[in-house]
């Protein structure tokens, strides 16, 4: 019997309608991209809200990402009017668990006006806590030991509860101590890092069981999308709050983990049917997203993975176009295709809003951005800043701009201690004072005041020796190749240093974006020419609600959808990332190859894939792969579509023969194309698809890649 006026369940296939529908117990809810997922969650609410079962603040509904929580209030109020806009438990796990924590703040030794402590300050309070518990920071820096912390606070480990031998691992034996710690001045200074905002919920509810069961009651209905990323202390706050009422749906899709490197663990999926017995199980097998070809080509890549837990995904949808593969003579040719087939698409009344641009690093969508900005086209970074505003890169472009130009104050200020050369507050209030009694520059003021007695000894020695650095790079700036001199400045000033011994999650990404920030300079004739297209680039405004291409990183594509997606730099080392190849063991790999899976589902109509030849590489350039997920992808869901320029004349295309690829990774295809190519034969001597790797022509079987790709480049002579 169908509740009446529901026309929120019409269209929705019978799995997905029981979905919904099993309103009571605990429901799994196992199922492919694009299948329906988070339709059946907002529906679900919708449900429950217009049958009565539920009001909507007896719902808690967990989003991965606080965009995909507007999202889903939006889609219920459009399926059930206001009523659906005013879901209180409606967000992130951080987002409840705050709201939690904020009444009961007291309860936990916080106020509840607790401050939320960003990176940064978490940092600084680290640095404090190892300074009090006489740890040498060279040895045990900060970010290792913040990032250790985390790793416990993501398991739901307080400070006893991690084990001795484990703790006893980091800073000298004192891991547990100096977590201890850290946790007191958290409480001292009225302050939680992210972590706590799950941890001290489950502190409190295991301290007050009375709290506990009274979320129990509230609660009635517990939904949560993206289940397969969920970390273990998450799992644990999830499974205390559903004992009550034990109405809890989950959504999930294993083969779209991708935060294990965060501390997310799959096997919670495996966990759910054993903590809820009895529960319902749903698979969706229906693909509402992407067109066949698009589907034939995910499933494909993802069958190579060895840990799954194994499903059918289909599609009633046309078969589309197949999806392209592209490859660049070098990652800047990339950009410019890129860009024109963005305006292609544009000049064909395709909604920019409809296109996205999917990288695996960050440091990919500096060279798209640049040609984003020189042609025009409008778009938006989603779930981080654009390139030249990340904090990195605004501390490289501050030393520049004080070499450059000497009286530039907020530039100085900014790199006035970063890296730390123990220059505090008071030393800056100092040259302030100078600076504005004398209306000189803070730097000039920071070169007079060296000279007299007011600063102390060690603040004088540390001003001077920066004082003197930047008259030294100003000096080398017109005699030497400008992004050798930022390259000096990064080294001598310590910058890069200080990034290469932090041992946090973002800090390989984010020397990356240095050896590209200093990279994209030689694309200027010289510094001055340089500064000004960043002012220029970051001025190109960003007006709301225009008509945008979204350029994002794979991971923060989770869950959304276009017609049209991009996903350039298939290439092994950047994607598989080599981090992941180093690994032993399969999990690395894997991992990447859901990632590359989460970037083809994400499209509906077009999925266009690109490489290039040479890609610069640690400021060296490198003849590269293109990715092995390329060869893994089905022959028949694909279309080569372009050569680099430098290959195309005389060789018309890529071989095709439709032959399935081989098994053996020895010999990449599309070097033995190059091969040919340096050797006048053109394309078509490889088996399989393309690119593919196959063994079966015997040729250079077993070849050291780079040994080719050094060849071809000494034979068209590489930039
Ligand atoms: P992901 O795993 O990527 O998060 P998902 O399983 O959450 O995907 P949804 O985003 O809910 O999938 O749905 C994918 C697309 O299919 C959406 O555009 C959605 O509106 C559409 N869709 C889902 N179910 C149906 C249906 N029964 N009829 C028509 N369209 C549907
Ligand atoms: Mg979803």
């Amino acid at each position: 019997l169908r509740p009446q006026g529901s026309p929120y369940l019409e269209g929705l296939n019978p799995e997905q309608r029981r979905a919904v529908e099993t309103t009571e117990g605990p429901v799994l809810v196992l199922a492919g991209a694009g299948t329906g997922k988070t339709r059946v969650l907002t529906t679900r609410i919708a449900h429950l809200v217009s049958t009565g079962k539920a009001r909507p603040y007896d719902i808690l509904s967990v989003t991965f990402t606080n965009k995909a929580a507007r999202e889903m209030k939006h889609r219920i109020g459009a399926l059930i009017g206001p009523a659906g806009e005013g879901m209180p438990w409606l967000g992130t796990f951080h987002s409840i668990g705050t709201k939690i924590l904020r009444r009961h703040a007291e309860m936990v030794g916080l106020k509840s006006d607790f401050t939320i402590l960003g990176m940064d300050d978490q940092l600084r309070l680290m640095k404090q806590v190892i300074v009090d518990q006489n740890i040498d920071e060279k040895r045990w820096p900060a970010r290792a030991l913040s990032s250790a912390i985390d790793g416990w606070k993501n398991r739901g480990l307080l400070p006893e509860q991690v084990p001795p031998g484990e703790a006893g691992a980091f800073a000298f034996g004192k891991g547990g101590a100096l977590y201890t710690a850290y946790q007191a001045r958290l409480l001292t200074l009225n302050a939680a890092d992210f972590g706590d905002l799950l941890l001290l919920c489950l502190k409190l509810w295991r301290e007050n069981p009375d709290v506990l069961a009274n979320y129990q009651q509230r609660f009635r209905y517990i939904l949560v999308d993206e289940y397969q990323d969920t970390n273990v202390a998450q799992y644990l706050w999830l499974r205390l709050l559903a004992q009550g009422h034990r109405n809890v749906a989950c959504v999930g899709d294993d083969d779209q983990s991708i935060y294990g490197w965060r501390g997310a663990e799959v096997d919670n999926i495996l966990r759910f049917e054993h903590d809820f017995p009895g529960a319902v199980v749903v698979r969706l097998e229906r693909n509402y997203r992407s067109t066949g070809h698009i589907l034939a080509a995910a499933s494909g890549l993802i069958a190579k993975n060895e840990g799954r837990l194994g499903k059918t995904l289909r599609t009633e949808d046309v078969a589309g176009e197949k999806v392209t593969v592209s490859g660049a003579w070098d990652s800047e040719e990339e950009a410019r295709q890129l860009g024109e087939s963005i305006e292609s698409l544009q000049a064909k009344q395709h909604p920019l809003s409809e296109i996205a641009v999917l990288v695996r690093i960050s440091a990919q969508m500096r060279e798209i951005e640049d040609r984003f900005v020189q042609l025009g086209l409008p778009y938006r970074v989603i779930g981080g800043p654009r390139f030249y505003e990340r904090a990195e890169i605004r501390d490289a472009l501050a030393y520049l701009r004080v070499t450059m130009n000497p009286a530039d104050d907020l530039a100085f200020e900014r790199i006035f201690n970063t890296p730390k050369r123990g220059l505090g507050d008071a030393t800056l209030q100092i040259l302030h004072g100078y600076s504005r009694s004398q209306r000189v520059p803070l730097l000039q003021a920071a070169r007079s005041l060296i000279e007299t007695d007011e600063l102390k000894p060690r603040a004088r020695s540390g001003v001077r020796a920066l004082v003197e650095s930047f008259s030294r790079w100003a000096r080398m700036v017109g005699t030497q190749p400008h992004s050798e001199v930022a390259q000096t400045i990064l080294e001598e000033s310590g910058y890069t240093e200080m990034w290469q011994k932090d041992k946090s999650a973002d800090a390989a990404g984010r020397l990356e974006n240095l050896k590209e920030f200093v990279r994209s300079m030689e694309e200027f004739p010289d510094m001055a020419a340089f500064l000004e297209h960043v002012s220029l680039v970051m001025e190109a405004s960003e007006q709301e609600g225009a008509d945008r291409v979204s350029l994002m990183t794979l991971h923060a594509a989770k869950g959304l959808e276009f017609d049209t997606v991009f996903l350039p730099g298939w290439e092994d080392g950047l994607f598989p990332n080599q981090r992941a190849l180093d690994e032993s063991g399969r999990a690395g790999l894997e991992e990447e190859r859901r990632l590359a899976h989460v970037g083809l589902t994400r499209a509906r109509k077009r999925a266009k894939l690109s490489f290039a030849v040479n890609r610069r590489i640690h400021g060296l350039w490198s003849s590269t792969v293109p990715s092995r997920f390329i060869d893994e992808l089905p022959a028949s869901a694909v279309d080569v579509v372009d050569a680099p320029a430098h290959f195309s004349a005389g060789a018309s295309r890529f071989d095709r023969n439709p032959t399935p690829f081989g098994s053996s990774y020895a010999t990449p295809g599309w070097q033995r194309a190059q091969a040919n190519t340096a050797g006048n034969q053109g394309f078509g001597q490889s088996s399989g698809q393309g690119f593919g790797r196959s063994s079966s022509s015997g040729r250079n079987n077993g070849g050291p890649r780079q040994i080719e790709g050094e060849l071809v480049a000494k034979s068209t002579g590489a930039p």
